[in-house]
């Protein structure tokens, strides 16, 4: 057995800003601290881009994209220096992971066995995919010839959250790079490591300078200037609502570039009278929320389930949760590590006061402190029964290891229950009845709907998210919908002027 604790000791992580190709501090020698959730501990001070720094990386990576040395590569080149940075991230498994469970609080196992390879897969994937796309050829009059041709849009300005720093980045990057974009990515700035030793492998796997660069800074500041630097094509972005918001003002008041967001969810788990196997749907339940400590964008943060299975169904699911390991992310037994800083600590036990507050049962709901680690942030599983969908618990997005229950009767009331949200980025169904689950997952208005399971994510599906969870998708061949522009080139064949007739 590793241990973790001791390798994260020894670690010294890369902590400077990555433009043009090379480590620099930030113009104004500006640092912020990162520390370990796990027990509240400094890792390092992170070099804190300002606008100047933000420019600086964004004219980079628009003179990288305008010399052509990426943007116009051929695509087999392309696909190698991709295949070669997944490689480099799988052959650093364990540094990567040790980086991302440490600055996130993620278990080490999941980082381990989820986070890098999946994140490496993806990267892969599109490496694989750029030089099997094909382009139009429009179905023109004899005389003439109309090419429909995609090209990548420029600058790409990529936002990410401290949920999934790698996977999120990795969904963003890999599709953008793979079609011939630039990148300058602003990370977490709770969560900076992992990205910040991406852009060192990058740089191994021959990714020219000024292509892929890497601006940790604070959301107000490097993400602002992001945000409104008019050289930037595209924001593709996943966070909170306000802050997604605040980006279609940035480009409203800049260049109007695009702006793809990702706002999280309030996505419920739907399990109606006939489910078919109870145990299992509890499980999957408890994991569809509790997976992460809760700090997933499609956590199945509401169980809205059919009166007739309600008892039975929350007492499996809350023996699911407390069976779960809870405990320091860098043990390798541990399934539900920390929350990922103090403030969003204060914000879920906050909600546990709100739902006593509402007169809903409370099951867990504390902060936890596991041995030897007294100032990590840990909340224990948390179940909330008798919950009025329409109130702050049923409602809003906590973002923690907290699951809210609704009782229905029948899949009509079940559906509507569920639809009422202001999100929709993902639900499920559970039931025995294929027509039943058919007619359900039409009726739910999510981006991707489950049935008789939770959870299942591959970068071979589009992710993202109706109503206020967002628009734009990543993952899949749609995401270079999303990272190119289409062209038409008309060319005259004949001996005379092309008409419109
Ligand atoms: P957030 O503020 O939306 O952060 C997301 C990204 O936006 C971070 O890189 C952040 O930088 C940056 N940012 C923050 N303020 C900005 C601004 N004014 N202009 C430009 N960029 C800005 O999310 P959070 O504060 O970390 O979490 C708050 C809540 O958002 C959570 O409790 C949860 O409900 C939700 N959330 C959703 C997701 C999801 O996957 N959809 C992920 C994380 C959080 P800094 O890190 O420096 O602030
Ligand atoms: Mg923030």
């Amino acid at each position: 057995m590793t241990n973790w604790a001791d390798r994260a000791a020894a670690l010294t992580p890369e902590t400077r800003l990555f433009i043009d190709g090379e480590f620099r501090p930030a113009l104004d020698g500006a640092t912020f601290d990162t520390i370990a959730p796990r027990d509240g501990s400094l890792i390092a001070a992170v070099s804190a881009g300002g606008t100047a720094d933000v420019d600086l990386a964004v004219r980079a990576a628009s003179r990288a994209f305008e010399a052509g040395i990426w943007s116009r590569a051929d695509r087999r080149e392309r696909a190698r220096v991709m295949l070669r940075l997944s490689e480099l991230m799988l052959e650093d498994l364990d540094e990567l992971a040790l980086l991302e469970s440490l600055d996130s609080g993620h278990p080490i196992g999941d980082a381990r066995r989820v986070d890098v390879p999946n994140a490496a897969r993806t990267m892969r994937w599109y490496a694989e995919a750029i030089d099997k796309m094909y382009d139009e050829i429009a179905p023109a009059p004899q005389n003439a010839l109309a090419l429909v041709t995609r090209e990548p849009l420029g600058v790409i300005g990529a936002v990410v959250p401290w949920n999934y720093p790698l996977i999120i980045t990795a969904w963003k990057i890999a599709p953008a790079l793979a079609a011939g974009n630039s990148v300058v990515l602003k990370p977490a700035e709770l969560t900076s490591l992992s990205a910040l030793r991406l852009a060192e492998l990058a740089a191994r796997a021959g990714l020219p300078a000024g292509v892929f660069n890497v601006v940790p800074g604070l959301g107000s500041v490097a993400g602002e200037a992001l945000g409104r630097h008019p050289l930037v094509d595209k924001i593709t972005f996943t966070g909170s609502p306000a802050v997604g918001r605040k980006f279609l003002s940035y480009a409203g008041e800049s260049n109007g570039k695009q702006v793809a967001l990702e706002l999280g969810g309030k996505s419920p788990q739907v399990v109606l009278a006939d489910v078919e196997d109870l145990a299992a749907c509890a499980s999957a339940v408890a994991w569809g929320i509790f997976y992460n400590a809760g700090q997933t964008c499609h956590g199945g943060s509401r169980l809205i389930v059919d009166e007739r299975v309600h008892d039975e169904l929350v007492s499996e699911v809350i023996a699911a949760g407390d069976s779960m390991v809870l405990g320091d992310p860098l043990d390798d037994a541990t399934q539900i590590g920390s929350i990922a800083s103090a403030i969003q600590l204060d914000r879920v036990l906050g909600y546990t006061a709100v739902a006593r507050d509402e007169g809903i049962s409370v099951h867990g709901g504390d902060r936890v402190r596991p041995e030897g680690l007294a100032e990590g942030f840990y909340v224990e599983p948390t179940v909330f029964t008798g919950v009025d969908n329409s109130g702050r618990i049923g409602q809003e997005e906590i973002f923690g290891p907290a699951l809210a229950v609704s009782k229905v009767r029948g899949p009509a009331d079940a559906v509507r229950v569920a639809n009422d949200s202001a999100y929709g980025l993902a639900a499920s169904v559970w039931t025995r009845e294929v027509t039943t689950a058919h007619r359900v997952a039409q009726q739910l208005r999510a981006g991707t709907v489950w049935v008789n399971t939770y959870d299942v994510a591959d970068v071979i599906t589009p992710f993202g998210g109706f109503k206020s969870s967002g628009s734009g998708r990543d993952r899949s061949l749609h995401a270079f919908d999303s990272y190119t522009a289409l062209k038409t080139t008309w060319i005259n064949l004949g001996n005379s002027p092309l008409t419109n007739d």
